[in-house]
C-alpha cells in the first residue's frame, strides 16, 4: 500500500521540495498551505498531470481545528498518516525592543504551537498504526540563537525541546520524532537580505555557500526511510558546518 505524508508549509521553499521528492518516491502527498493558495495548487497540478498522488489542503498549523480537519481530511483520502513533517513557519527579524507582545505570540504560534497541534493531531493515528515517523523542522537559530530573532530563535528551541520529549513518549509505540536544524537555505524566507549580507554570511559558512532546499528535503526523506528507523530524538544540523 502507498505511504501517505503531510508536509506542512509545502506550497514553496523546503516544504515543496519535499512534497516533490515524497511524491517521485511513489507517495500520497498532502501539501499544506495558510496563504499561498496559487503556488500550492499550481504544484500540486503539476505533480497530478505527472501521475503522482498529490493533494492540497489549506490549514493554518497555528489554528487547532483547521490542523485536526487536515488529518481528518488525509485520512479520508488516503487512509493512513505515515510521516508528518512540521515544516511551516515563518521568520522575525527586530530588536526585542521592537518586538510588541503580538509579534512574540504570533511567531511562538505558527513556529512551536503549529508543530504541537500537527503532532497531537497525527499522534492517535500514528499509535494506532504502531508506526509512524515526525519529523520537525527546527533551525541552527534554535540551537545557538540569532542576534535580533529572540521570538525566532525560542521557537525553533522550543520544536527541538518538543522534538526530544516526544521521541521519548511515542518511542514505545514504533514512532520516530527528529528534527533538522537548517542553517541558511535559499528559499524566499531569505529574501529579504541584501546581497551584501547574503555575501557576508556565506563567507562565514565553511562550506562556503547557501543550501539548497533540494538538499533538506532529502535529509528529510533520509530520517523517513527504513534506514533511520533506530533514529530518533535526534537534531540533524545541514548548515555548511557553520554550527558544529
Ligand atoms: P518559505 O519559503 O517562506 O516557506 C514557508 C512555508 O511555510 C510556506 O509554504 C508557507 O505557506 C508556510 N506557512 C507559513 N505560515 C503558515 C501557517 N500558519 N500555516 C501553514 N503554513 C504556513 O520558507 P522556507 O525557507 O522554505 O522555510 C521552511 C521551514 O524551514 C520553516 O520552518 C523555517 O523556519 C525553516 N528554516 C528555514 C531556513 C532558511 O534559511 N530558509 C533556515 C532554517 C530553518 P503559505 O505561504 O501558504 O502561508
Amino acid at each position: 500500500m502507498k505511504k501517505t505524508v503531510i508536509v506542512t508549509g509545502s506550497s514553496k521553499g523546503i516544504g515543496a521540495a519535499t512534497a516533490i521528492l515524497f511524491a517521485q518516491n511513489g507517495w500520497n502527498v498532502v501539501i499544506n498551505y495558510n496563504e499561498s493558495y496559487e503556488s500550492a495548487n499550481l504544484l500540486c497540478r503539476s505533480l497530478v498531470s505527472n501521475g503522482y498522488s498529490v493533494i492540497t489542503q489549506k490549514a493554518n498549523v497555528a489554528n487547532k481545528l483547521e490542523v485536526d480537519i487536515m488529518v481528518k481530511e488525509t485520512l479520508y483520502k488516503f487512509g493512513s498518516i505515515d510521516v508528518l513533517v512540521n515544516n511551516a513557519g515563518v521568520a522575525y527579524q527586530g530588536l526585542i525592543t521592537d518586538t510588541d507582545e503580538i509579534d512574540f505570540d504570533s511567531i511562538i504560534d505558527i513556529d512551536l504551537k503549529g508543530v504541537f497541534n500537527c503532532c497531537k493531531a497525527v499522534t492517535p493515528v500514528m499509535v494506532n498504526q504502531k508506526s509512524g515517523c515526525i519529523i520537525n523542522i527546527s533551525s541552527m537559530w534554535g540551537q545557538v540563537g540569532a542576534s535580533c530573532e529572540v521570538a525566532y530563535s525560542a521557537a525553533k528551541a522550543g520544536v527541538i525541546g518538543l522534538t526530544k520529549a516526544l521521541a521519548k513518549e511515542l518511542a514505545p509505540s514504533g514512532i520516530t520524532v527528529n528534527c533538522i536544524a537548517p542553517g541558511l537555505i535559499e528559499t524566499g524566507m531569505n529574501s529579504n537580505l541584501t546581497i551584501e549580507e547574503l555575501n557576508d554570511f556565506v563567507e562565514g559558512i565553511p562550506l562556503g555557500r547557501m543550501g539548497s532546499a533540494d538538499e533538506v528535503a532529502a535529509a528529510v526523506r533520509f530520517l523517513s526511510s527504513p534506514a533511520a528507523e533506530y533514529i530518533t530524538g535526534q537534531v540533524l544540523g545541514i548548515n555548511g558546518g557553520f554550527v558544529v
